[in-house]
């Protein structure tokens, strides 16, 4: 890792130089978080005491220039000057990720080496990241088995730094939004943190594995996911802004557009008005819905939800009677992560008297296919995200947005990764 925080990475390669073929020592790799400059490559040569050089678009006539685009080693071998004639895989990239290594104990950022995407692999430079629920619930490993060290993340917007073999529908510089798939193929195995591929992880520290979060581990400057596991979209979406939509957002706006599907001018009641249940009330407040109802056993939380368009509210605690006595019954979307043992019973009447109970992991949005029409409403004003991000730190303050999770402040914190 590079004191600035970029990534970078070495791997060798035969340039010829001038007619010379050499194989050169290093090649760091550098990528500008703004991206207007393209990739730059340091070239460094000991033999020749090149040392490094700084190689800009605008040398590209240059003899030394090595430059044209991304991880791309076919077009790079294409650029004027020397002619890279090869290059070996990539080494590991070292980079800074936020490593959990005990449940409930606060990640502590480390140096990692991110090793290259495998076949239908890719490899990917988080910009930004947020925290969700499911994180800080699997971190705390209270229900679930534990399993660590892990990187958790999966709340994040990106850009392809390079592909593994068979990746043919992304490539680098591609921006995605990863996303936990809920394939047969990759459904999400949160006791497993290894790659398909091999079975191993791509993150390690001095050879220690460090595990995967549900396909995507996104608490860490680059990543490797599978191809399925990334959304390709809009790349002028603005990525601070729609990584919310990779997993809460998009759950609770899913539940209400696609699963209990209110007509327009109905009633929409939603139990539990944090992020999920918020994304909810902004898909209610789309399809129109004329009362959306909050309940909340906190008062507070009254007042917030009234700019997700939240029009009544019941806090359970002030009524003798159960709640489904006080606001009626209509169609039952569940929403979020259970804990192993939760199980619940009703009688068989509730199911002969036509009620419908039904629920839904990603809002029954394919995300693939169906998240970049998500981010599209986003960049037609048709969905409002920003009243969803309340607050924004910096990659080395992670810990600060476990702690407003932790004590219920705010809806999503914004982790910057190059800030
Ligand atoms: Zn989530």
């Amino acid at each position: 890792m590079s004191k600035d925080g970029q990534g970078t990475s070495s791997a060798k390669a035969i340039v010829d130089f001038n007619g010379q073929r050499r194989r050169t020592k290093t090649i760091f790799r550098d990528l500008n978080p703004r991206w207007d400059k393209e990739l730059e490559f340091l070239v460094h040569d000991d033999a020749e005491s090149l040392a490094a050089e700084t190689l800009e678009p605008d040398l590209y006539n240059d003899k030394k220039t090595i430059v044209e685009g991304g991880s791309d080693y076919s077009t790079a071998a294409a650029a004027r000057g020397p002619e890279i004639i090869s290059i070996d895989q990539f080494n590991l990239l070292h980079t800074a990720a936020a490593v959990a290594w005990e449940a409930g104990k606060p990640p502590v950022i480390e140096e990692v080496e991110v090793a290259p995407p495998q076949a239908m692999e890719v490899r990917v430079k988080i910009l930004f990241t947020s925290l969700c629920h499911t994180d800080v619930y699997f971190w705390e490993a209270k229900g679930q088995t534990p399993l660590f060290p892990h990187i958790f993340g999966h709340e994040a917007g990106g850009i392809i730094e390079s592909v593994g073999e068979g990746v043919t529908d992304l490539k680098p510089r591609d921006h995605v939004l990863p996303e936990s798939n809920m394939c047969d193929l990759l459904r999400i195995n949160t006791d497993c943190g290894v790659m398909l591929n091999d079975g191993k992880s791509r993150f390690s520290i001095n050879g220690q594995p460090i595990y995967h979060f549900v396909g995507t581990s996104t608490f860490t400057e680059y990543t490797v996911t599978h191809v399925g596991c990334l959304a390709k979209i809009n790349p002028s979406a603005p990525l601070d802004k729609v990584c919310v939509l990779s997993c809460g957002i998009s759950t609770g706006l899913g539940a209400t557009l696609n699963v209990a599907k209110p007509q327009k001018g109905s009633t929409v009641a939603i139990f539990g008005l944090v992020a999920f249940g918020l994304a909810v009330a902004e898909g209610a407040r789309i399809a129109g819905a004329s009362r959306i109802v909050g309940v909340d056993l906190n008062s507070k939380r009254f007042q917030e939800a009234k700019k997700f368009g939240v029009t009544e509210f019941v806090n359970p605690k002030e009524h003798d009677k159960p709640v489904q006595e006080v606001i009626g019954w209509g169609v039952a979307v569940l929403v979020g992560v259970p804990n192993k043992d939760d199980a619940f019973k009703t009688h068989p009447m509730n199911v002969l008297n036509e009620k419908t109970l039904t629920g839904t992991f990603f809002g029954n949005y394919k995300p693939r296919s169906d998240l970049p029409a998500v981010v599209e409403k986003y960049m037609n004003k048709e969905l409002e995200l920003e009243k969803f991000i309340t607050h924004e730190v910096p990659f080395a303050e992670i810990n600060k947005a476990f702690e407003y999770m932790l004590k219920g402040v705010g809806l999503r914190c914004i982790i910057r990764m190059n800030a």
